[in-house]
This record gives C-alpha cells, sequence and structure tokens, in this order.
C-alpha cells in the first residue's frame, strides 16, 4: 500500500505518527506525498478543544473526497471520545493504534477483491491503562528527536476531555527508553525531548514518585551522543526540591522549563480542579531560578474558564507579569462536553476574545524583554536549517536564534551545534555571531 500520514494535536500525536508511519514502512509499504496518491490515509485525531474535534472530523471527510477509494483511517482521541462517530473506514481509538496496520491490510486485502468493506468494529484491545509501546521511533525530520515516556492522566482538571481519550497514567518501562535514548542518538540525534501526556506522573503507575522521573532522566542524560535533554510540559505540584536539584545535576538539561499555570487567579484554579494555587506557583519557579539562573520559563493559560470576573482575568494578567514568562501559550476555554466546567455559566465569547488579545499582547512584551535581556552572552544554537549565510535553530533555553556568517567562512549543517555571541534582538528572536 501507499500510505499518507495527517497529524493533528500535540508532540505526542506527532510522535505516536511517526511510530504508526516505521510501521507500515516494516511492513514493506510505501509512503505517499498526497492523500490523492494514497492506497490508505491515516488521520491522527486531536479531541483537546471542540475546535480541534471539528478539524479533525473535516480532515477525515476531506481524505475521502479527494481520494474515493483510498481506505480512511481515524486514529487518536477524537476518534476515542467521539465513540467512533466519525466518517472513516477504520477507527482506532487511543488504545487500538497498535491494531490499524493490520486492519488496513485485511481492508486493503477485502478491497482488492472488489469488496467494498468497512471495519468499524472496535477490537477487543485490552482496555486496561497499560503503556502501548511503539519501541524506538525515528522522527524522518528534523535534529530534535521526541521521546513519548507516558501516556493518560489521572488529574482530571475541570475543563479537560484528555483523561476520557487516553485513560488513566500508564508509563513506559525504563529499558525501553534508554534503548530507544541509544538508537536515536545513533541515528544522529543530539537533542531529546522527554515527554508524555502528563509527564510528572512518570512511574506513578507503578506506585513511584517524581523520583522515578528523576531516576530515568539521569539514564538518558549518560547515553553516549545526547547533548541536550529537554522537558515536555511539567506540573508545578510535583517540582519538589529534591527533584530540581535532581535537573540541576544532569549534564545535558536544557535550562527551559514549560509550567503549565492554566490561570493566575487561586479561585479559577480552585474551579479548574489544579491542585497549587498561585503563591506555590510562584515559589516553585524561584526555587527552578535558584538552580537554573539563566532559564527561561514558558506556560500554557486559559482564558475566558467559566465564571472568570473581570478581577480573576486582572489576577492572571498581573501574576502573568511577574512570572515573566519569556513564551505563553494563550487558550480561549473551550466548552468540552463530559466535563464539570461545561455545566458552570460560561464567558461571553467577545469577553473571552478580548481577553485572549489583551494576554497574547503581553505575551508577546514578555517574550521580547526576555530576548532582549540575552545581548552580549553566550549561546549556543542546534542547527535546524541554513539559509545563505545563516543558520537558524533554538538556544538551549529555547530561543529561536539566527548565526549570521560572514562570507568565506564554512556554513554548519543541520544538526550542527553553533557557540557565538548574541548582538541583538528581533521580538523572541535574537541574532548570534558565531565564535570564529
Ligand atoms: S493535567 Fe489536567 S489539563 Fe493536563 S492532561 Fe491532565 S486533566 Fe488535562
Amino acid at each position: 500500500m501507499k500510505v499518507y500520514f495527517l497529524t493533528l494535536g500535540c508532540r505526542v500525536n506527532q510522535y505516536e505518527t511517526d511510530a504508526l508511519r516505521s510501521m507500515f514502512l516494516e511492513r514493506g509499504h510505501e509512503l505517499a506525498e498526497k492523500p490523492e496518491d494514497a492506497d490508505c490515509c491515516v488521520v491522527n485525531t486531536c479531541s483537546v478543544t471542540s475546535e480541534a474535534d471539528r478539524k479533525s472530523r473535516q480532515m477525515l471527510r476531506r481524505m475521502a473526497r479527494l481520494n474515493p477509494d483510498t481506505i480512511v483511517v481515524a486514529a487518536g482521541c477524537s476518534a476515542e471520545t467521539t465513540d467512533g462517530k466519525v466518517a472513516a473506514d477504520i477507527i482506532a481509538g487511543t488504545k487500538e493504534r497498535l491494531t490499524i496496520v493490520d486492519r488496513a491490510e485485511k481492508l486493503f486485502a477485502e478491497r482488492s477483491e472488489l469488496i467494498h468493506e468497512q471495519d468499524h468494529v472496535r477490537p477487543a484491545v485490552s482496555k486496561k491503562d497499560e503503556y502501548h509501546d511503539f519501541g524506538s521511533v525515528l522522527s524522518p525530520e528534523g535534529c530534535r528527536a521526541f521521546m513519548k515516556i507516558e501516556d493518560g492522566c489521572d488529574s482530571f482538571c475541570t475543563y479537560c476531555i484528555i483523561p476520557f481519550a487516553r485513560g488513566r497514567v500508564a508509563s513506559r518501562s525504563v529499558e525501553s527508553c534508554i534503548k530507544e535514548a541509544q538508537y536515536l542518538a545513533a541515528s544522529g540525534f543530539k537533542e531529546i525531548i522527554v515527554s508524555g501526556i502528563h509527564l510528572c506522573s512518570y512511574g506513578k503507575d507503578r506506585g513511584e514518585d517524581i523520583m522515578s522521573l528523576a531516576s530515568l532522566l539521569k539514564d538518558i542524560d549518560n547515553v553516549e551522543g545526547i547533548e541536550r535533554l529537554r522537558l515536555g510540559s511539567l506540573e508545578p505540584i510535583s517540582m519538589t526540591d529534591e527533584f530540581i536539584d535532581a535537573l540541576a545535576s544532569l549534564k545535558h538539561i536544557c535550562p527551559s522549563f514549560h509550567l503549565s499555570l492554566q490561570s493566575g487567579s487561586d479561585t479559577v484554579l480552585k474551579r479548574m480542579n489544579r491542585h497549587y494555587d498561585s503563591k506555590g506557583y510562584a515559589s516553585r519557579v524561584e526555587r527552578l531560578r535558584a538552580r537554573f539562573p539563566d532559564m527561561s520559563l514558558t506556560t500554557d493559560i486559559i482564558v475566558g474558564f467559566p465564571g472568570e470576573t473581570d478581577e480573576e482575568f486582572e489576577e492572571t494578567m498581573r501574576f502573568a507579569e511577574e512570572m515573566g514568562f519569556a513564551r505563553i501559550h494563550v487558550f480561549p476555554y473551550s466548552l468540552r462536553k463530559g466535563t464539570k466546567a461545561a455545566e458552570m455559566e460560561q464567558v461571553a465569547p467577545e469577553i473571552k476574545k478580548q481577553r485572549e488579545s489583551r494576554l497574547l499582547a503581553l505575551a508577546s512584551d514578555l517574550s521580547s524583554e526576555f530576548a532582549g535581556r540575552l545581548k552580549g552572552r553566550k549561546e549556543e544554537i542546534l542547527v535546524e536549517k541554513t539559509e545563505g549565510m545563516k543558520a537558524s535553530g533554538y538556544t538551549r533555553n529555547y530561543v529561536r536564534a539566527e548565526a549570521v556568517f560572514d562570507q568565506g567562512l564554512t556554513l554548519p549543517v543541520p544538526g550542527d551545534i553553533v557557540r557565538g555571541t548574541v548582538t541583538g534582538s528581533s521580538g523572541a528572536e535574537i541574532v548570534l555571531k558565531p565564535d570564529l
């Protein structure tokens, strides 16, 4: 078969698409550049917002419209939460990804016998929340590799559909994680981004605490060839002093931490069922900055959460400014049927819009301030692309940077690490003069 892949949603979804791609290729199938040329189109769907659900359904219909003969596979969270009510030939929820290749091959065989079958039968895979291990996954592009080590979430924030889509916390074995880190290093990846749906819960299903993640990171840190170890989204509640000290003892840790805040108002945090308050969040940030003075702090904030008053929103604005985030992902609240927040009094769309643009403006100012403070400092870039006499990529503290080389100098290639002095910034990005 020729197979086309489309991914919606988060980095973990992207990782799972890369895994599915490897599984099809290992079975001798080929990649299709576009749906029109594909015998099978796999859409890895997302359900984090109602907009993501709508887009997932739209993409599934689009595959069938562009190529009525292709086998359309709906995989992932939207396929799971919409209980299979999606336009597809094969429906595989979040626990059924490992069945997709077999089912597509079976349907393809039947179709070549001109039997136009569909396979909506959800296979009786165990719904138990065990980790579905894809083995070592190679990202087809780039020089930074995402590594998934955990799935599911037990937190049940009142606005979130993910625990219903992905189930309870399930951790990958330490052996499988180290094997993948070695595989990625041997394949030339210098940076690994350790990620999961609720990364800080790694090991929880084995009765372990946050130090289980610290111990795994230490093992990955010791893998030869890994020069940068970056972490996915973290939860303030898990950032114990012991864990922060363990991070600081790693040789290759990148000083950029994404600490999910969601709101700067304690009363809103309570309604969100987030298990910390702004004071607790600030104390964790202070503790992190004490060990990582040059770190960048990034976060997610929801605006227009049900019942959010003007005063509560102002609390969030003040707190965000106080924290000095290098980057804020701003999410207008999206009602998800089946969540507690869906039953609460909703904020008017125009108010939500106003708050979104105010916080986006603040976020942009804070990002420029953070980049501006780097002028004159030594930084390094992991080169992702080159153009003319310029090479660009991310610094260790996750700032987009461009190194400008003088004519006659040898230009680096993607995957190289370039060190230099920051000569200036434009918005959230910086310019580097490479060391000769
Ligand atoms: S921690 Fe909360 S927001 Fe994050 S995945 Fe779990 S339930 Fe959703």
